[in-house]
């Protein structure tokens, strides 16, 4: 590097800083958006590798599922609720990205998730969409597929409207006002494909089983859930 290069470096630092996701140093790869600290710190689950883990119990009678799992397990006041944080409300796409292949490369080592067809991302509803201006669950897609190579297919679920108040209905009627909120568009090509529904978090599945189900009306399908994060509540 230069010496105009190094001045033009340290210039653009100072108005655009490049740190970390998780902790906010600076010292870190320009490739990455992680320290190695932080990188290295993340509460890995390796849930990818074992049948019955912690994410397929929650699906287990509720959701035909093949295979389940969450890369991370998500712990308050710790680097990886801050950078959950930045992924689904600061717009860190890149950070999302990185998610993705991270996620992407722990799946693909398992062989467990090996004849996925098509990666579908949990929709938003459209007006979330809009003024967030992104969906986190599509730009981990998207690093995912980077790594498995396989699609990434955005329009075969979508959410038809804001789901109304919750506030005073019972389990029962949450459970239908969710449920009815998932439509499969038309002409979609999930017909007989193994599909790999993804989304940021895991909690309870209350979201995951009710686009999941939707999905499963799809003629011939089969389908697997990958999560970021799993919140054991
Ligand atoms: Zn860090």
């Amino acid at each position: 590097m230069n010496t105009v290069q190094r001045v033009f470096g340290a210039f653009f630092h100072l108005f655009y800083p490049h740190v970390c996701a998780g902790c906010g140093s600076d010292a870190l790869p320009a490739s990455s958006e992680l320290c190695l600290s932080c990188l290295h710190g993340l509460p890995v689950t390796g849930f990818e590798n074992h049948p019955d883990n912690p994410v397929e119990k929650i699906f287990a009678g509720r959701l035909r599922i093949e295979e389940a799992c969450a890369q991370y397990y998500f712990l308050k006041q710790s680097s990886i609720q801050e950078v959950l944080h930045q992924l689904k409300y600061s717009g860190n796409r890149a950070l999302g990205h990185q998610l993705g292949v991270l996620l992407g490369t722990a799946l693909k080592r398992s062989e467990r998730f090996n004849t996925i067809d098509l990666i579908v991302p949990m929709p938003l509803f459209s007006s979330r969409q809009r003024e967030r201006g992104y969906n986190q669950a599509e730009i981990l897609c998207a690093g995912i597929a980077a790594v498995m190579d396989r699609p990434v297919c955005k329009q075969l679920v979508y959410r038809s409207e804001r789901t109304a108040s919750q506030t005073k209905k019972n389990r029962i009627d949450r459970w239908n006002n969710m449920q009815g909120k998932f439509r499969i568009a038309d002409g979609t090509p999930g017909r007989g494909r193994h599909l790999l529904l993804v989304d940021d978090v895991v909690t309870t599945g209350a979201t995951l089983e009710a686009c999941g189900s939707v999905l499963l009306e799809i003629p011939d399908v089969k389908l697997s859930i990958a999560a970021l994060c799993f919140a054991s509540d």
